[in-house]
């Protein structure tokens, strides 16, 4: 589709889509193949190694889900006599005598000739005497075994990531064991000869390091192993060195110096271990995108040197690849669609992310206003923002009102990036 006479155009005939790269990197990914055995309640966060499937029926038998009195249906338009009391974990008699009604609690076994449980607001005691004032339905009250979870049911599959839900889930089962991926070693390092670490003082020229703290916390997870290489200098030996004390990691990741500067020897070095792309990806902000395979089964991330550019990088590519690695099964991130506070322009031509906050606005309705500056090296406008704001290739910005397309940073993962 042509633009509109008079808009610039963005489009590089040579740049990838992010689908493309994001495709292109999955191919050629392994997942790590080592597993390691973990109490159940340790795998928060790792993912399954295993299927595992239900060995118990839960309830494992007929249980009360009300406190109130278990009886016969058939008798209960009469007066009953309460006889004997079943509290969990402490069952009562298995049978009912005629018209008799037993006492029961929540969770509590159910007598096997019952057939109901009056809850306890819908029936009067007088001393012994129970008079049922609303008759409860067959059934009513009771939780048959396996009603929560059926005997060879799978409670969990290959690849799904533990929560405190699959934990919960996982326990009620019996469940004390479970077999995980080990965790993903990831190295990450920084490269310029102008980097300072927080802490010292800044000489003529030089700036502070911030995308190996922003790498370092974004991608901080039980799944993964991460190790600091810290700031490596813009030379063949300091990249050669990093890759060498990186040897124990199965993904490293750096940022900057993979442009065409002169000072750039990230990919002469990863060349010379292995295959290396440098992809222009259609995407702003965020190109050019380094992806490479080293020797050792390892591969390898060069973000953008651009704060924030590494930071949309890691979140798109990065972020999957790692799950990937993980074993976990592919996930598409969950959008919104909200209406845009303010105006947008754009050049067609180059998907593009716009860091912006969700918030109400006057009339208590929910909105997406840009957080400012978008350059790629302002971070403010990032720290401030709790989404991005998605433009596709062809869109030439939005207008004040106009439904724009969404994505909460906690879509993304946990944290807020
Ligand atoms: P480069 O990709 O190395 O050419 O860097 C592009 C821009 O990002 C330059 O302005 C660098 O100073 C800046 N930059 C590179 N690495 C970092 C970093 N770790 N922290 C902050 N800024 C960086
Ligand atoms: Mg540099």
């Amino acid at each position: 589709m042509n633009p509109p006479v008079g808009v610039i155009n963005d489009a590089d005939p040579n740049a990838m889509t992010i689908e493309q790269a994001t495709a292109q990197i999955l191919s050629v990914l392994r997942p790590i193949s080592s597993c390691e055995s973990l109490s159940v309640i340790d795998s928060l966060g790792r993912y399954s190694a295993q299927h595992v499937t239900a060995t118990v029926e839960v309830p494992p038998f007929r249980a009360s889900a009300m406190d109130g009195y278990a009886l016969r249906l058939s008798e209960c338009s009469e007066e009953l006599t309460i006889s004997g009391k079943s509290l969990a974990g402490h069952p009562g008699e298995n049978t009912l005598a005629a018209y008799t009604a037993q006492r029961v609690m929540t969770g509590a076994k159910v007598p096997d000739d019952a057939d109901a449980v009056v809850q306890q607001e819908n029936a009067t005691v007088i001393e012994s005497k129970l008079i049922v004032n609303e008759m409860p339905r067959n059934g009513q009250h009771i939780r048959l075994p396996g009603s929560g979870i059926k005997t060879g049911s799978i409670l969990i599959h290959a690849g799904d990531r533990i929560g405190p839900a699959a934990i919960a889930l996982l326990s009620a089962n019996g469940v004390a064991r479970i077999s995980v991926q080990a965790r993903l070693k990831i190295a990450i390092f920084s490269t310029g000869d102008e980097l300072v670490n927080p802490g010292s003082p800044l000489a003529e020229g030089q700036i502070y390091d911030s995308n190996r703290a922003l790498l370092l916390s974004m991608l901080e997870d039980q799944a993964v192993e991460l190790i600091d290489l810290g700031i490596v200098s813009d030379t063949e030996q300091g990249v050669r060195e990093a890759f060498a004390a990186a040897n124990g990691a199965e993904l490293v990741i750096s940022s900057g110096g993979v442009s065409v500067g002169e000072a750039d020897y990230v990919k002469q070095v990863v060349s010379s271990m292995g295959k290396v792309n440098l992809w222009k990806v259609a995407m702003k902000p965020g190109r050019p995108l380094t992806f490479g395979e080293l020797d050792g089964n390892r591969s390898f991330f060069g973000l953008p040197g651009n704060p924030v550019s590494a930071a949309i990088t890691c979140l798109l590519f990065v972020k999957p690849a790692i799950e990937f690695m993980c074993g976990a099964a592919r996930q598409n991130i969950p959008s919104l669609t909200l209406p845009l506070s303010g105006r947008l322009s754009k050049n067609p031509g180059r998907v593009e992310y716009q860091r912006a906050v969700i918030e109400k606005d006057a009339n208590d309705h929910w909105v997406v206003t840009t957080t400012g500056l978008q350059d790629s090296h302002v971070l403010m406008s990032l720290q401030q923002a709790n989404c991005l704001i998605e433009l596709s290739t062809t869109s030439t910005g939005a207008e004040d009102g106009e439904l724009v397309t969404v994505i909460p940073f906690e879509h993304y993962g946990r944290g807020p990036l």
